[in-house]
């Protein structure tokens, strides 16, 4: 799930070391690129991964034949199931199962839209996007807030904060301090009074 809803298929696969760096997801780019690849659950595949990019699969090494292992069900990642511990929406796991791209967004379950060969999810409030959107407009370059993460982002929409003097609040109460609190009081009680341009 891109911060753009954009849903990008993924291959969770057993963790592999690659320069250095320990492997367990890579991408699959699109549904054209999955049926190009002709990947099954199961297939043995190659990655490549260069630099930061994410690792990407680029093709089978040898296909998924006879019976899963025994504990094959078991080895299904937790993120991957829901509350029931049934797998989410999208999520195929079965020995030497297709994919296809899921009619309903894995994250929210509101209808997926297809443009060509991409799929994407359109609710503004799908949490995975929400966070992503966050995380840029926390990072350099935007607010450059210190120390804010997906945890901390996730948990400040939990609680839904309904305007800028609450998120300020909140960060001055988690520093700790008397001091750091009583000046993000201040600073909220300032910051409703005057639009952001006026600052210096
Ligand atoms: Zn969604």
């Amino acid at each position: 799930m891109g911060n753009a809803g954009r849903l990008t298929p993924r291959a969770h696969l057993d963790p592999v070391e690659v320069g250095g760096v320990t492997v367990r997801h890579a991408t699959l780019h699109n549904a054209d690129y999955v049926a190009s690849l002709g990947v099954r659950v199961g297939d043995r595949v190659f990655i490549r991964r260069a630099g930061d990019v994410i690792p990407q699969v680029t093709g089978v090494a040898k296909a998924a034949e006879g019976e899963p292992p025994p504990d094959w069900s078991d080895r299904v990642p937790a993120e991957l199931l829901g509350e029931k511990k049934e797998a989410r929406p999208g999520v195929f796991w079965r020995w030497r199962e297709k994919f296809e791209m899921p009619d309903r967004c894995p994250a929210c379950d509101s209808k997926a839209f297809q443009e060509g060969k991409y799929w994407s999810c359109r609710n503004p409030k799908c949490l995975p996007q929400l966070i992503g959107r966050t995380l840029i407009l926390s990072g350099g370059g935007a607010f450059e807030i210190d120390g804010i993460g997906e945890k901390q982002i996730a948990q400040l929409i939990a609680i839904r904060p309904r305007t800028c003097s609450t998120s300020i609040e909140i960060r001055g109460r988690r520093r700790g301090s008397s001091h750091s609190t009583a000046g993000a009081r201040r600073a909220s009680r300032t910051s409703s009074h005057r639009s952001p341009r006026s600052d210096p």
